[in-house]
């Protein structure tokens, strides 16, 4: 059956400040890498066949419905504006209202140059887009808010990064690509009209039961509270928090030079370009709190009284901190196996991540085996571990259900950065099989695995990776 996607394109609907109009530009040679069957039901698409597929997803094919075009925005990077930013590298197809009744977007990223290009390719090579197809999968079956991957595809074509590579497209899904820095464009340039349309438009897609500027600017803080803490959670470093890599709907999106830790270390850096450790692994709450700062600036100039409006606006960030650590506190308590709040937990959860750091115990492997005698074989000195146990063991007591609790909150798999290495360098090579063992042990991070228990390994020093590249 032919290949169908039921769009239904809000976006394109909005004025057209808001995008440009852009096609994918064709690839010489698309071959389908990766297909997202169950994604792909979800989405209430006919799914095709493969050389269809590839057609579409590589961009050579525009689908009946799609209406292609390339957002705006600007953004914070590291902390300075860039006052244009954009799809430099990527289209979006249109939106599909999904099986579930959700509305979800479908873009392709490395889909080829826009007006927002600026000196870029606007193409993407293999490696991250396997890199971003298999991270956030894992993320979605983690139970983490993510975008989806539904295809990869290669095009046949070369491009130059660190030397020629590999060209390919990602098909990216997301419930919308709505960003800090969409936002953040319109108020820059004092164009309130379109800040206003916007905002409506953004509270109509994803916030449905609140009003006004500020109802979503609170909306905003609750869903990225939980994401952030949804990240610490399973030792998550995004990698580049940039505004424009911060989503209204509170997804995690931009997979670029993200990694999940092996030893717990809370100053940990991936990204080889954040040299004052600004997107930390530890600072991540804190960054959250100033993105939605930014997005707090830019919504405080649609209201006619400002001094109200940023008591307002002051009031709702100021709260994120603390709503950062309720949710913190609640996956953390269950990553400990325990249900009801006590106090002392706190003193309990800081006491273990103190001796985690100290002992280099793998974040991970350390969570998943308490309640086993294989934990304290995390810690370099065990007895350490030992000590913080006898505290822990005793306030079980005042609990039930600690086992279930303890593994449904810690995953044993998770994409090691060694193992999504080794994937691309297989993959570059033509081998895939890598690439769909991560994906189907992926895909369920909390089942004992046992045949599959290598992947649970963290890296030995030869293999440690101690650095990721945006390199898209
Ligand atoms: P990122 O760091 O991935 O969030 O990207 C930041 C900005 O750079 C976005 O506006 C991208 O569209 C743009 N960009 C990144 N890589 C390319 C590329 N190869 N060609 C064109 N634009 C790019
Ligand atoms: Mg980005």
């Amino acid at each position: 059956m032919k290949l169908t996607i039921p769009f239904d394109n809000s976006f394109a609907r909005l004025d057209s400040a808001f995008y440009a109009r852009q096609p994918p530009v064709p690839v010489k040679s698309p071959f389908l890498r990766a297909f997202n069957q169950d994604l792909a039901r979800l989405l209430g698409m006919t799914p095709g066949d493969a050389a269809e597929q590839a057609q579409v997803f590589g961009g050579n094919l525009v689908p009946d419905g799609a209406e292609p075009l390339a957002q705006l925005y600007s953004g914070h990077q590291f902390g300075n504006y860039n006052p244009q930013l954009g799809d430099g590298r990527a289209v979006l197809l249109g939106e599909v209202v999904a099986t579930d009744g959700a509305r979800r977007d479908i873009q392709l990223k490395g889909s080829g140059r826009t007006p927002f290009s600026r000196g870029g390719d606007g193409r993407a090579w293999l490696g991250p887009v396997l890199r971003e197809y298999v991270v956030s999968e894992a993320m979605f079956a983690l139970g983490i808010p993510t975008t989806r991957a539904l295809a990869a595809v290669e095009t046949g074509e070369d491009v130059i990064r660190e030397g020629r590579m590999p060209g390919a497209v990602l098909t990216r899904v997301a419930s919308s690509h709505l960003r800090v820095g969409t936002f953040q464009i319109f108020a820059a340039r004092g164009d309130l009209t379109s800040l206003r349309a916007l905002t409506e438009y953004a509270i109509a897609r994803h916030y449905p039961d609140v009003t006004g500027p500020m109802g979503l600017l609170a909306a905003v803080r609750d869903a990225q509270a939980e994401l952030i803490a949804g990240w610490m959670s399973v030792g998550f470093i995004h990698g580049v928090m940039n505004t424009d890599n911060c989503s209204i709907s509170g997804e995690t999106i931009d997979y670029g030079p993200c990694a999940f830790m092996d030893v717990y270390q809370p100053d940990m850096v991936f990204s080889s370009i954040d040299h004052q450790g600004r997107y930390a692994y530890a600072n991540q709450p804190n960054i959250a709190v100033w993105n939605l700062a930014q997005l707090a600036t830019a919504l405080i100039q649609l209201s006619d009284d400002r001094d109200a409006a940023v008591e307002q606006a002051t009031e709702i960030v100021h709260a994120m901190p603390g709503l950062i650590e309720a949710a913190w506190m609640r996956r953390f308590r269950a990553k400990l196996g325990l249900r009801s709040p006590h106090k002392g937990d706190s003193a309990l959860i800081d006491d273990l991540l103190v001796r985690m750091s100290e002992g280099q115990a793998d974040f991970t492997n350390t969570f998943r085996a308490l309640g086993s005698a294989k934990a304290r074989d995390q810690f370099v000195d065990p007895a350490s571990f030992d000590q913080w146990a006898e505290g822990w063991k005793a306030r079980c007591l005042s609990e039930t259900e600690v086992e279930a609790t303890l593994k449904a909150a810690n995953p044993g798999f998770i994409p090691r950065n060694h193992r999504i290495e080794a994937m691309i360098e297989a993959t570059v090579a033509g081998d895939y099989s890598l690439f769909h063992r991560l994906t189907r042990v992926l895909a369920r991070p909390f089942e004992d695995q046992p045949d599959e228990n290598d992947l649970q390994k963290p890296p030995n020093s030869d293999e440690a990776i101690h650095a990721t590249y945006c390199g898209t």
